[in-house]
């Protein structure tokens, strides 16, 4: 199987970087600021790391103003995964970030940089080097959950077909290994795939 780091960001194509800065000029939280800095206080690492790095732009407008293809295209995303409230909504912008786009913090820069994007379904600013190769690995991974829900018919077909006490459980345990891996992609709208 391998863990996540061998299957996905160890082999993440990083030369496809472009070096434009996007990534840290405009980004956002899954969950809102005050959350956020809730999160920090309580002394969760990951609020701690991000609130460190990224200053809230003031307003959905202030974010367009340093970038409005990047908010626009954070928005449309989120709005396509139904995940969209504008209320909850913070933009950021990296506290080293450069005029020239490069980074001011490179060798120290935390893990959440060096492994952006570290999902399939990141969202990443238009134009990222990255756009295509995380488009097929998305594919890769809506094909794996139709191959499972073809699995699910065959167990099923399976079912019908036994009334073997030990081979219902084992059919039983392996339909819920494999609604949980469906459910993990429920978010991404897998149900329709
Ligand atoms: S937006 Fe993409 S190409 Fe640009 S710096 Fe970030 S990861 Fe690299
Ligand atoms: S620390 Fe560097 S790589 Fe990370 S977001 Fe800031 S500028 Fe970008």
């Amino acid at each position: 199987m391998g863990s996540y780091e061998e299957n996905y960001l160890s082999k993440r194509p990083q030369h496809l970087c472009k070096m434009c800065g996007k990534c840290c000029r405009v980004v956002t939280a899954p969950m809102p600021y005050e959350k956020l800095k809730q999160m920090a206080k309580e002394g969760n690492q990951g609020a701690i790391d991000f609130l460190f790095l990224f200053v809230p732009y003031n307003s959905i407008y202030e974010a367009r103003k340093a970038d409005a293809g990047i908010v626009d295209n954070i928005i449309n995303r989120l709005k396509e995964d139904g995940n969209y409230v504008e209320h909850d909504m913070t933009f950021y912008r990296c506290r080293f970030l450069q005029p020239d786009n490069l980074c001011g913090n490179y060798e120290n820069r935390p893990t959440l940089c060096r492994y952006f994007p570290s999902s399939p379904w990141a969202i990443v600013p238009p134009g990222c080097g990255f756009e295509g190769w995380l488009f097929w690995k998305r594919e890769e991974d809506k094909q794996k959950i139709r191959m499972a829900k073809e699995e699910l018919l065959e167990l099923e077909l399976l079912r019908m077909r036994t009334k073997d006490e030990d081979t219902l459980k084992k059919i039983s345990a392996v339909e819920q290994k494999i609604h949980r891996n469906i459910e993990l992609y429920t978010k991404y709208g897998s149900e329709n795939w």
